[in-house]
Parts: structure tokens; C-alpha cells; sequence
């Protein structure tokens, strides 16, 4: 499902208190506020207007639906009036969707000359939505909070940006990673729990012989090559005259796509130490497969593959760019300080600045018996965040930093591979000493799309740790909040 194929139901509470009359306005507002939400062009998907609610068995009997219904991706909650929340329990104690309480009012002002007791029992959000609150922190419920008038751009802005993270959320529930060949030898923080994994997540993550890939390599035609080689052309400058390489990655990539579609993938990985019968790593090939959209890990690292593959469905239609990355290596020059972003080569074209160039050269590592064709380019500027899950034992730990990419500030011409260059926050080496403080990995998913309340949001969806590593993040205070999160999780 694409992201403009799910919903999110609007559910607005109420009683019967107030009488025919005020529940007839609720309702009527109700449907104008969901059709000035839907055609402000601010929300990713679409918001639909179930019920004005008044009794458990409407409240219950909306979430049962909701439940069971793929395309509804979340339910978004109000009080236009006071809702006596012990009728919202039932339903609460099974809702298993993301949830999201709007605490919203109708008006906009308070309208000097016309306020009166009736108005006062109209709009009464201010108290309807404090009642409301307190049964979802009674419940302790994971939720959105999300407070302000209907009306304003930033507000709406804040409920679309929330619905993507409960859109990660579904696409997480449902999604399959292949791995071609298992983990890198000896690599500690690749390895994780997939029964827990599949548990916590929804991820199923398998794994599929490298021969049944090279099998299917060999089904690939002539002209199915020159297809995608001719699609490589359109988007890509070709720099090196080893066309026999780049046909080979499109064989692969082929081969690869059909594999993943046929099982329903969305995510895979693959080792440089397991290429049996054949000759080079995927670089091009898996590239190309992350600008479609396909999550990617090297080194056998599912996780970031799932995660990629995830954030890019979260991003769906924004033009930022989203991908696999991996720190390499520092500039730690006073005043001059970045972290210098890359892949033996499988970086994704979607961070690229300017149009990217096919090019191959050698690479030592790992058993390409071929040079492999890659993309090369320099990753564009911008505010963005990386993001990592590691498996702490027992539990999952999401670790997101904000960073600010900038254009690399030298050529590096003898650099065969994309590069991305940033400064990270809260400055290099605090983020740093954080970042390993928390365990984050090497490799990561960089967005300049995703931010890192809709990752917040998305952990709590997913009842995982979330850890933040921003402006006026210490690590003193990070060192705190890790030992009392390690409390709190053995006790959850
Ligand atoms: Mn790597």
C-alpha cells in the first residue's frame, strides 16, 4: 500500500447530555473540519470522519473496526464537548492502532459579545479534552498529543507529519526483509533477535541462498538488460567505458527485484563475504534499488536495511532524500568539524546533489572477481537526521541525532564512492561521545525527510527506547537517562 491508501478515522467524543441540537452542530463541524483538513493539502493521507460518539458500545464498536481494517492506519481523537471518559475504556483497552488525541476547539477566539452559557457548553474542548487526556494516561496508552487550532498550517503540518510516522508503523507490521548470506563475520552490533524483532516490530526477516540469486541471474535476457541500462542512462551520467560492469549490475539488480517482489520484500541485505558465483558486489544494482524505494543493509545488516526501508515509506513523496549510510571517517580541524559519510558503495542516489556518475573501479574488499560499477556523487546540504536500532538484550533501542549536511569541503577526487559530509549536533565529539555512549552502530538510515519527532513518535508506537541526541544534549544527562531507561525496561 502506498501512503495515499491509508486512513485515519476521526473519532469525536461527546454525551448525550447536551441534547439533539448540540450533537446535530458537533456533527456538522465535525464534517467540515475533516473536509478543510482533507483538501489543505497538509496531510499525507486521508482523514475520515467516523463518529460523533456518545455511548461505550459506539466507542468500542469503532475501534473493533479500526482494528481490523488495513487501510486505517491510525484513529485521531477530539472532545468538541465533554466525553465522561469511563465510557472510552473498553474500547481503549483494545485498540491496537496508533492513536492520536488532537486537542483542538472549533473557534478560533472567544467571542466577546456572543459568550454566553450556551456557548460554554458548545465549545468546551478546554475541559472536554483534559478529561479525555486523563483516561489515555490513566490507561497508559501510547500516544500523540498534538494541541492547537485546526486551522493553523503549522498544526496541520504537525498531524501530517505524525500520521507518516503511524504510516511507518503499518508498513513496519507488515514488513519482509531478505538476506542473501548472513551477517559479517564476528560483527557484533548487525546481530539482533528476529523471533523478538518479529514480535515487537512485525518485521519477518529470512534469509535466501546467494545461489538461488545467482539461479535467477541467469534467467535475466539481453534485453531486459539493455531496458534498465537504458533507465540508468536517463537518470544517471555514465563515466567509465566498463559497460560489461554495468550490464552485470543490471542482471543483478533484476534478478534481485524479482526475488524481492516475488516474496513480498521491501528490505534486503547482503555480505561482500558471501558473493558465491558471482562476480561483483551489487553497487549500482542495490543503489538503484534504494532510489525505487527498497530498503538496503550491508554486511548482512537487516536492521538498517528494515529501517531504511521503513523511513522511506514514512517519506513517501518528499524529495529530501532517504538512505542507507555509514560513518567513515572524521575532519577534526578546529572551527572545520564533519564526519565524512559512505558505503564500499552502496550509497542511495536519492541524497545526491547534481546528477550522479556510473563509474567502476576496484574494490579490494570482499571477492569480486570484477570491478563493480557504482554511483558517485556528493550528498546535498540541508538539515537531516541518522538514525540506528541496535538489539540491547530483551529490548530494542532506537537512537536518532540530528545532524546538518553541508557540501563536502573538499573533492576527495580519488575517493571512488558517493560521499556525504556533516556536522552533527550537538557538536562532533559530544555527539560522539553520546552516540557510542548509547551503543548507536556504524551504519545508519540518513534523512532529510523523516525528523526526529516523527521517529519519537514512531518508537512509541512500537513501545521501544527511544534515544535523542540534539542541541543541549550532554552526556552527563544521556548517561542518567540510559541507566534509568536500563531500570525501566527490565521492569516493563
Ligand atoms: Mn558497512
Amino acid at each position: 500500500m502506498k501512503m495515499q491508501d491509508y486512513e485515519f478515522w476521526f473519532v469525536v467524543g461527546s454525551q448525550f447530555l447536551y441534547g439533539e441540537e448540540v450533537l446535530e452542530i458537533v456533527d456538522r463541524r465535525a464534517r467540515e473540519m475533516t473536509d478543510e483538513l482533507n483538501t489543505s493539502g497538509l496531510l499525507p493521507c486521508r482523514l475520515v470522519y467516523k463518529v460523533t460518539a456518545k455511548t461505550n458500545a459506539e466507542i468500542r464498536d469503532v475501534v473493533r473496526e479500526a482494528n481490523y481494517d488495513p487501510k486505517c492506519a491510525g484513529i485521531i481523537t477530539w472532545c468538541h464537548t465533554f466525553s465522561p471518559s469511563k465510557m472510552w475504556i473498553n474500547g481503549f483497552v483494545e485498540l491496537q492502532k496508533p492513536y492520536c488525541h488532537f486537542a483542538t476547539q472549533y473557534n478560533r477566539e472567544i467571542p466577546n459579545e456572543e459568550i454566553d452559557m450556551d456557548f460554554m457548553n458548545l465549545n468546551q474542548a478546554a475541559h472536554g479534552d483534559r478529561e479525555h487526556g486523563f483516561i489515555a494516561a490513566r490507561l497508559r496508552m501510547p500516544r500523540k498529543v498534538i494541541a492547537g487550532h485546526w486551522q493553523e498550517p503549522a498544526v496541520r503540518e504537525r498531524l501530517g507529519s505524525w500520521m507518516r510516522a503511524a504510516v511507518g508503523v503499518a508498513v513496519s507490521k507488515s514488513l519482509k526483509v531478505m538476506r542473501f548470506g548472513d551477517n559479517m563475520r564476528e560483527v557484533a552490533v548487525t546481530e539482533g533477535d528476529k523471533v523478538e524483532v518479529q514480535a515487537k516490530l512485525g518485521w519477518q526477516v529470512n534469509t535466501w541462498a546467494v545461489g538461488d540469486l545467482v539461479a535467477e541471474m541467469g534467467k535475466v535476457t539481453e534485453a531486459e538488460i539493455d531496458a534498465l541500462v537504458a533507465e540508468y542512462t536517463e537518470s544517471y551520467d555514465v563515466a567509465t567505458e566498463n559497460t560489461d560492469a554495468i550490464r552485470y549490475q543490471a542482471k543483478e539488480e533484476i534478478a534481485m527485484r524479482r526475488m524481492l517482489d516475488r516474496e513480498g520484500c521491501k528490505a534486503f541485505s547482503n555480505t561482500f563475504q558471501d558473493l558465491y558465483g558471482m562476480e561483483q558486489l551489487p553497487g549500482l544494482a542495490s543503489q538503484h534499488l534504494m532510489a525505487l524505494g527498497y530498503g538496503y543493509g550491508g554486511e548482512g545488516d537487516w536492521k538498517v536495511a528494515a529501517m531504511t526501508a521503513i523511513l522511506k515509506a514514512m517519506s513517501e513523496g518528499q524529495t529530501g532524500g532517504t538512505g542507507f549510510m555509514e560513518d567513515y571517517t572524521y575532519h577534526l580541524v578546529e572551527g572545520q568539524k564533519y564526519s565524512l559519510g559512505a558505503h564500499m558503495l552502496e550509497v542511495c542516489p536519492t541524497l545526491a546533489e547534481g546528477r550522479p556518475r556510473i563509474e567502476t573501479h576496484h574494490l579490494g574488499i570482499g571477492m569480486n572477481e570484477k570491478d563493480p560499477a557504482r554511483l558517485v556523487f556528493e550528498g546535498k546540504a540541508g538539515k537531516a537526521i541518522v538514525v540506528s536500532l541496535v538489539d540491547m538484550g530483551g529490548r530494542l533501542r532506537l537512537i536518532c541525532q540530528d545532524i546538518e549536511c553541508v557540501k563536502p569541503i573538499m573533492e576527495m577526487p580519488n575517493l571512488p564512492v558517493a560521499r556525504v559530509m556533516w556536522k552533527a549536533y550537538p557538536d562532533l565529539e559530544t555527539g560522539l561521545e553520546c552516540w557510542i555512549t548509547a551503543g548507536g552502530a556504524h551504519h545508519t538510515v540518513l534523512s532529510h525527510d523523516v525528523t526526529a519527532e516523527q521517529m519519537r513518535d514512531w518508537a512509541r508506537m512500537m513501545d521501544i527506547e527511544f534515544v535523542h541526541i540534539g542541541k543541549g544534549t550532554t552526556v552527563e544527562q544521556l548517561e542518567k537517562d540510559l541507566f534509568l531507561a536500563d531500570l525501566a525496561w527490565k521492569l516493563k
